[in-house]
């Protein structure tokens, strides 16, 4: 919490002690200059209970105070009377003046600037009062003032000499009452004018301690701020990529220009290069060499070919490639592998772009367009929840890989009636994390996605995945639905569907 003040260090000698600003007399406290002087001022010490002498200069070269009668040895008479006297001017006014509170989380961004959140958790003013107590003890702890509102309870501290340390401020928080303390140390003059001053008028020396309601509207704001910085991120990692890639244009562009300048000096590019030939080797194979190429890779055989990698689409027909050998290798190259690169955007042209160097004509020759076979492919992935659309060209990969993509196209199939359980692998942190950023940005910034990766481990061993699902809805992640906590459990692959 950022409410606790710095140490400040009292103004005031011990001296002050024997003098006291305020006497009691017929029950009520009086400043000096209300009664007579010296020992006529039938006056007694508020801390003490002796009598006083009311101590003041017609001529006005001494601060009007009172002193003890006999010295008392009276520590406390000075506090007694500042704490009564507030209590007075409070229960005659019935009203106190408190500062605004303001809750502010702040974070860096991938951009190097600050992101903040705030809300105004007490717009200050004044406020009505109907009672005030003082120096009652509550537990351990004995505040200066305790007053009461309607339907809220405030601790009040008037810190001259003495201001609240640690040990009070730890048990107020504890005791979850909202606190506040005055601060009047720097006042040379203490008399009645002054404490009301600085009770009713200005809040500007008066600090909040605690608020219970500072800590769980400071999460919802670290919530919502973490949620920023995830969009941020992503964001951030989309300009990344752009920027790579223009470079990259650029740096092939480069090196074409050498190569057709001075054929013999390129010694980089190595990496490129052994990357096109690939691609190269890959274009000159048959479309049945390519899709048991692709279904290798995956680590699956012919007769276990999931649904979603044989869609129907338009223009199929128009195609000499079949639907199953490039859907299964786009699938195969750009989105089974999107969320492990930290790049899960996929869109039809870089889809048709990766399309145009390896299958040449075969999936373009024909009548149909490859464009809509494209646009309809990626669609119905849309369908099964493995993507989604970002903005009208663009999706975004929300699954971690192939294995979690087939959980999520039987738990499509079969309309979520399958019992979830724990995964025997845990993925990675990276990859979880990574799609925690693709749900916020679905979902909206109200989702606490970014909390889920690094809480579950633990929990594996002693719950069912519904159960923890129930944590997570049962008040504690507000607007957070069980379908999307599925999606999400199958689709980072914390859980797969118990098959019957
Ligand atoms: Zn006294």
């Amino acid at each position: 919490m950022d409410l606790i003040p710095t140490a400040k260090i009292p103004k005031r000698g011990a001296s002050s002690s024997l003098q006291v600003p305020f006497g009691l007399h017929g029950g009520k406290l009086v400043e000096p200059l209300q009664v007579p002087l010296g020992t006529d001022c039938d006056c007694s010490c508020p801390g003490c209970g002796g009598p006083l002498i009311a101590k003041h200069a017609a001529a006005g070269k001494m601060t009007p105070h009172f002193a003890h009668a006999a010295n008392t040895g009276c520590e406390g008479g000075l506090e007694s009377a500042l704490h009564l006297a507030a209590k007075q001017l409070i229960e005659e006014r019935q009203e106190l003046v408190l500062p605004p509170l303001n809750i502010e989380v702040t974070a860096y961004g991938m951009r190097r600037t600050a992101l903040s959140r705030s809300a105004l958790l007490h717009p200050g003013g004044t406020v009505h009062l109907s009672r005030v107590q003082v120096e009652k003890a509550i537990g351990k702890i004995r505040p200066d003032l305790v007053v009461h509102g309607n339907e809220f309870e405030l601790l009040v501290e008037i810190a001259f000499t003495h201001f609240v340390d640690e040990t009070k401020l730890a048990f107020i928080r504890n005791q979850g009452i909202a606190a506040i303390e005055v601060d009047i140390s720097d006042l040379t003059v203490i008399d009645f004018t002054a404490l009301a001053q600085r009770l009713f008028v200005t809040p500007s020396a008066t600090t909040w301690l605690f608020h219970p309601d500072a800590g769980p509207l400071k999460e919802a704001l670290e919530i919502e701020l973490r949620n920023d910085l995830s969009t941020e991120r992503l964001e951030w990692s989309r300009e990344q990529a752009a920027l790579k890639a223009q470079a990259d244009i650029e740096a092939r562009e480069k090196a074409q220009l050498k190569i057709s300048n001075r054929p013999h000096t390129v010694k980089h590019g190595q990496k490129e290069q052994a990357r096109r030939q690939r691609t190269a080797e890959f274009a000159a194979l048959s479309n049945e060499q390519k899709l048991s190429r692709v279904l290798r890779y995956l680590g699956i055989e012919m007769d276990e070919l999931p649904s979603f990698l044989t869609m129907e689409v338009r223009a199929s027909r128009g195609t000499s490639a079949q639907p199953r050998v490039w859907q299964a290798a786009v699938f195969a190259s750009l989105i089974h592998t999107a969320i492990r690169r930290k790049e899960p955007q996929v869109n039809v042209e870089c889809v048709l772009d990766w399309l145009a160097g390896r299958f040449q004509s075969s999936v373009v020759g024909g009548r149909g367009s490859p464009t809509s076979a494209v646009k309809d492919y990626l669609s119905s992935l849309e369908k099964l929840a493995i993507l989604h659309r970002h903005t009208r060209s663009e999706f975004l990969v929300a699954t971690a890989d192939f294995s979690a993509a087939k959980e999520l196209a039987l738990d499509h199939r079969t309309l979520g009636r399958l019992r979830q359980r724990w995964r025997k692998e845990w993925p990675s942190r990276e990859q979880t994390e990574t799609l925690a950023d693709v749900f916020s940005t679905i979902h909206g910034s109200s989702q606490p996605w970014t909390r889920l990766p690094g809480l579950l481990p633990s929990v594996r061993e002693n719950e069912e995945p519904l159960e923890t699902i129930m944590y997570y809805m049962s008040g504690n992640s507000p607007g957070i639905g069980a379908a999307e906590l599925r999606r999400f459990f199958l689709s980072v692959g914390f859980t797969e569907l118990a098959r019957p």
